[in-house]
């Protein structure tokens, strides 16, 4: 029995990492989902087998419990991703992975736990935690625990402030050099449990700070920088799973939270590098936070067009790139946007689509809405391969988008954005801006693209603007 669910167990891991390589294009991403979700199942049912389950005096009590908690999470997880809105994946994410962590430290206060009642009948009373568990399975169990509640609190803290429950973002006084003490006592803690006995004090004390702790480092991140943050979250809970497999002795669990760490770590980064910012900035800087940047100091004003004549630039031009943004997703108008490339395309028109890695509200938002509406993946471009290509544009069609446009980033070194590589819209020979209001983007940073001179703003909701745009080219 053993050697099936090891090398179930090792089958797992390979197909979880065929799955996620898949993932890294959107053609097989579909496909590698389906093979990590099977792989996911395998393993839930190899649990089944195993002997500490079904070989125990409770074995009808663990079977029954472990369908209960797969009946009300696979339940709960089916209802919730059936009918949630592509705008609010990104908080979905976060409450998932906090999930993640949150059963990689409860892992761990179960474990700590056994090991301390095991302190408690020793005869000397000298066994401390590292003796009942091994000093590696004690180092590693009592690191996935900080690693996993801190995950499991701070990703809380990000499902709130992205579903707009929590506001306040303003840095406190002291705020990091709190933050630092509560860092070491935290880890005091977490060494005094490895010397510790049947007391359960330091455990209890040592969870509690630690969720403190992912509450004190979430809630000062800016909002334009919560992706990065959810990422290494994901990250962390991969790292803390993965330690907790160790504890456990489950290979699926070491393989899938490394996997999972480490692919979490370099979209962390890829992120990062996406925004020009350090992770260490993310933590620190606030961006995003309620600055309340205003339009003072920048030059012109802001030029209406209407959907007839915006039709006609269009209709006419060499090429079209159209940069879609979180208003996009909110207004669902990529089937409408795929509808009016498909009548420039007719008209001679060479159209082109520019992603920004973090345009939308998650990595791939865009991407996953394109390919949706049945845009051709060789039509999308990334930021590096189109930028140069904005000077040879007749149109540049931002639809939603404002942050990933903001020329601001490149030239003022006093905006919250600066140092953020940007879609170059700027360049194009014309840019029309299809939003609904004046309002500012994600980062509350006003958005100078909006009133320079090759700018028109076609107001409106992004579906119904890309309606009529559609008419107006069917007009001509
Ligand atoms: P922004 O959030 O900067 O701007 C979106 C724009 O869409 C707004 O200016 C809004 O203007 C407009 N809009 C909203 N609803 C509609 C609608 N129905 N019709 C038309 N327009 C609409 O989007 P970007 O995609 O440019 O930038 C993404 C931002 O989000 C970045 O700051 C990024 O760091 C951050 N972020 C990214 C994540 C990711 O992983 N991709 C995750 C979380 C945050 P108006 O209200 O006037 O209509």
């Amino acid at each position: 029995m053993e050697t099936i669910i090891q090398a179930s167990y090792f089958i797992v891991a390979a197909i979880f990492i065929i799955g996620l390589k898949q993932m890294s294009s959107p053609v097989t991403a579909r496909r590698g989902i389906l093979w990590a979700g099977a792989a996911m199942v395998i393993a839930t049912l190899v649990t089944f087998m195993a002997p500490e389950i079904i070989d125990s005096d409770q074995a009808a009590t663990n079977v029954g419990l472990i369908i209960l908690a797969i009946g009300i999470g696979g339940g709960y997880a089916w209802w919730s991703g059936k009918r949630v809105a592509m705008t609010d994946m990104p908080q979905m994410i976060a409450m998932y992975n906090g999930m993640g962590g949150g059963a990689a430290a409860t892992i761990a206060a179960v474990e700590l736990l056994k090991a301390s009642t095991e302190t408690s009948h020793d005869p000397s009373g000298t066994m401390t935690i590292a003796d009942a568990l091994g000093p590696d399975v004690a180092i590693l169990g009592i690191l996935g625990a900080i690693i996993g509640t801190i995950s499991f609190s701070g990703s809380i803290i990000a499902w709130a402030k992205l579903d707009g429950r929590l506001h306040r973002s303003k840095l406190l006084p002291g705020q990091h050099f709190i933050n630092a003490i509560l860092a070491i006592v935290t880890v005091g803690f977490a060494v005094s449990i490895y010397f510790s006995g049947s007391d359960l004090t330091p455990i209890i004390i040592f969870f509690g700070l630690a969720l403190v702790l992912g509450i004190f480092i979430t809630v000062p991140v800016g909002g334009a920088d919560m992706p990065v943050i959810i990422s290494l979250f994901n990250a962390l809970t991969g790292l803390a799973v993965g330690f907790e497999g160790y504890v456990l002795g489950n290979a699926a669990m070491i393989i899938a939270g490394i996997v999972v760490g480490s692919a979490g770590s370099l979209l962390t980064h890829l992120m990062a590098v996406a925004m020009n910012r350090s992770v260490a900035n993310v933590f620190f800087a606030g961006v995003g936070t309620d600055s309340g940047v205003t339009s003072e100091g920048i030059q012109g004003e802001m030029k209406e067009i209407q959907a007839q004549d915006a039709g006609i630039l269009m209709a006419f031009a060499s090429q079209v790139v159209i940069i879609p943004g979180y208003g996009m997703a909110v207004a669902q108008a990529q089937h409408k946007i795929w509808e009016l490339t498909q009548l420039l395309n007719d008209k001679g028109v060479a159209v082109k689509f520019a992603i920004h890695s973090v345009a939308g509200r998650m990595p791939g938002h865009m991407n996953v809405l394109l390919a949706e509406a049945g845009v051709p993946y060789d039509m999308i471009y990334d930021m590096e391969d189109i930028n140069a290509d904005f000077k040879n544009t007749t149109v540049a069609l931002v639809i939603g988008a404002n942050d990933v446009v903001n020329p601001s980033a490149k030239t003022d070194t006093s905006s919250p954005l600066y140092g953020m590589p940007i879609l170059d819209a700027i360049d194009s020979d014309n840019v029309i801006v299809i939003k609904r209001g004046r309002g500012a983007g994600f980062s509350g940073v006003e958005n100078p693209l909006f009133f320079a001179d090759n700018t028109k703003m076609l107001f409106g909701d992004g579906q119904k603007a890309a309606s009529e745009l559609i008419q107006a080219v069917k007009e001509l």
